[in-house]
């Protein structure tokens, strides 16, 4: 039986697990999928837990598991330390070497505080249940200033550049933040500044997205600094270059992005962290072995849905390959809301940072009950719903 390993459980790896199980007879394929949690946690929920709700982050540990479990797949809890396409085996911390027939990488990208002078996770974050439970408390014991900081995504800016390691998720908690405070009658004396590097907000949607929230930020009095330089973060201030000092007695910060160490430690990387594919997210030197997600040099934006495109792509591809049929390329498009408070949101579906010129976009109280439609079904069918993008 053709030998399957899935490294990964988040959106990529678990989107990938449900196309291998919709496309192959269970007699055509065995599954394993490896990560170092069994359960995941839902990140796009982690921007509400930061903001004020800090308890919500235990209702968004998916047990992902127990998916597997039920599909008849393996499922192994371990780190994986390195890949060795050579000899098609995956070293891990505490189980024996797991050899594969194809392999899907789907374990995401590395944050890299480290790159940003006196950045550590200690300053506060989102991306993970932890810094944002920690945010989410603080928001209510702290006082003074907030800065809500993105670090770059380092890259070979091929296909294309990005700024941002990801702008999207730090706008969504400057205005959930904005939102609570107001509530709780303490904006007045916690002004927040969002700092990026990138030229507008929400770099990958496109001007009319950008024109929204520049126009929002600037109605719910939330300073934004563009083109942001971050030399040095400091225990209450961020220094940009050349010497502008911004105070901050609370900061949430998204990490610079550098790839992934597993990628570069196995040599499949692109020299960047980055796993280089083809458009059906097939690495470049090894057919066998399929990057999905955030890891893969042509997901970009670094976005769930991106991911879950990714995931079919590949696992059609690879379907097609194992029964002589031709399959789809990745074709990308921006799909995504954010979360602005008071029941709103801003919904984008777009194609122009591609080169296209399809722009839709909607703000207003349909676009959030979207969103949060759409993560309750995630949490419900333990990310294989009834419809999957
Ligand atoms: C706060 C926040 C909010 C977001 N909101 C949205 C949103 O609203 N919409 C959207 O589309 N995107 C959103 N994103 C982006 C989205 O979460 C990511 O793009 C997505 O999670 C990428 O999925 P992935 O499967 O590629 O990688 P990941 O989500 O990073 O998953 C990687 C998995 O691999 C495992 N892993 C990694 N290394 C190893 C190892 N060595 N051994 C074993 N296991 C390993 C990890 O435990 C993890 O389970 C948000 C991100 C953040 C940080």
């Amino acid at each position: 039986m053709h030998n399957v390993v899935i490294l990964g459980s988040r959106f990529g790896g678990s989107a990938s697990a449900y196309w291998l199980h919709k496309l192959f007879d269970a007699q055509e394929i065995q599954i394993t999928i490896v990560d170092q949690w069994a359960v995941m946690t839902y990140r796009p929920a982690l921007v509400h837990v930061a903001a004020g709700h800090p308890i919500q982050a235990d209702n968004w540990h998916i047990p992902m598991a127990r998916r597997y479990s039920q599909a008849g797949f393996r499922f192994i809890r371990d780190t994986v330390y390195q890949i060795e396409p050579h000899n098609q085996t995956i070293r891990l911390a505490t189980h024996p070497p797991l050899p594969y027939d194809t392999l899907f990488v789907a374990t995401g990208a590395d944050p890299r505080w480290d790159l940003i002078e006196g950045l550590a996770p200690h300053h506060g974050g989102v991306c993970e249940d932890y810094l944002a439970r920690e945010s989410g408390y603080l928001l209510s014991r702290a006082q003074g200033p907030i800065v809500i900081g993105v670090g770059s995504l380092y890259s070979s800016g091929k296909p294309l550049r990005l700024q941002t390691s990801l702008d999207l998720p730090a706008l969504e908690v400057a205005f959930l933040v904005d939102a609570w405070l107001r509530k709780h009658h303490r904006r007045e004396e916690r002004p927040i500044t969002v700092l990026t590097p990138a030229s507008v907000p929400g770099e990958s949607l496109g001007p009319k997205s950008q024109a929204i929230l520049t126009r929002q930020l600037d109605q719910r009095q939330i300073r934004l600094i563009t083109g942001a330089c971050i030399n040095k973060v400091e225990a209450s201030k961020v220094t940009l270059f050349p010497h502008r000092v911004i105070k901050a007695e609370q900061m949430i910060w998204i990490p610079p992005y550098y790839g992934s160490e597993l990628a570069r430690l196995s040599g499949l990387d692109d020299g960047w962290g980055w796993i280089p594919t083809d458009q059906y997210c097939r690495h470049e030197k090894w057919p066998n072995i399929y990057a999905v997600g955030d890891i893969n040099a042509l997901a970009l934006p670094k976005v769930g849905h991106i991911a879950m495109i990714q995931a079919k792509v590949a696992v059609h591809a690879f379907w097609a390959s194992m029964h002589n049929k031709p399959s789809q390329p990745f074709t990308p498009y921006i799909l995504h809301v954010i979360w602005t408070g008071y029941g709103c949101g801003l919904f984008t579906l777009s194609d122009i940072l591609y080169g296209g010129h399809r722009e839709w976009v909607h703000w207003g109280m349909p676009a959030a009950l979207a969103k949060t439609f759409f993560s309750r079904s995630y949490r419900h069918f333990l990310g294989w719903m009834p419809i999957m993008p």
